[in-house]
Formats: structure tokens, sequence, C-alpha cells
């Protein structure tokens, strides 16, 4: 299952992360992913949680973020969320369009005991 694969790697993150907060344990972590990330939510999620399951881990939360896919258009500047893989401006009618979003897989951030968010900026690719 390829969600087991990233779940490791989120927590992997986690863990380095959670070093340069000595003596704070991680509550929450927020990830992003987008719409065509091939990437179950649910099952990420399980997959989290068997792995973080009787360890110093298992009280952290996972936030899912889905992304949209979305597309900017190269006339007008146009930004929209594509539907029925149309991508044509809806503004302009312009077909030079590019992508600009729906492929996320980022750890968008990690909650500390003390609730101080912290970006972590770590980009995933599969
Ligand atoms: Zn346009």
């Amino acid at each position: 299952m390829h969600e087991m694969g990233i779940a490791c790697e989120v927590l992997a993150a986690v863990r380095s992360e959670a070093k340069r907060h000595p003596g704070k344990a991680p509550r929450k972590i927020g990830l992003r992913i987008g719409e065509l990330a091939a990437v179950d939510p649910d099952a990420l999620r399980f997959c989290f949680e068997a792995i973080t399951r009787d360890t110093d881990m298992e009280s952290l939360e996972l936030e899912i973020e889905i992304c949209p896919f979305r597309f900017r258009c190269l006339a007008c500047g146009h930004e929209f969320v594509v539907q029925n893989y149309d991508s044509q401006c809806p503004q302009c009618a312009d077909m030079k369009t590019e992508c600009i979003g729906g492929q996320e897989l980022d750890l968008a951030y990690l909650e500390v005991e003390d609730h101080e968010p912290s970006a972590v900026g770590t980009k995933s690719t599969q």
C-alpha cells in the first residue's frame, strides 16, 4: 500500500522536526495533499495510526487538508479550480493555462506541546 510509505515518510519528518524542540512532544501535524496526488486520506490516516500505535507518537493528531486541482491563466492571471479536466480560462477563454495546484504532498505545519506552530518546509515527491 503506497499510503504506508507516505505515512512512514511523514513520521520521519515529524521526528526530525521534533528534535529541534527538545523536551516538547509533537501534538498535531498538518498535511497538504493535492486532489491529484493519488493519496487516499483515509488510508493515509489509517496507516499513520498503525505505525504510531504504542509509540511516543501515539497521541499525535493528523490533520489533512485537500488542495483542489487549480490552474492559472497565462493571459489574464485568473486562478481557477478545474472541473472535468477543462483547463480553459473561465474568465477570458484563453487556452494557455498552467497547473498551480492539485499535486501537493506537503508537511504544512507541526504543533508541539506548547501549541507553537512551526514551519517545516519539507517537500516530498513520489
Ligand atoms: Zn484568462
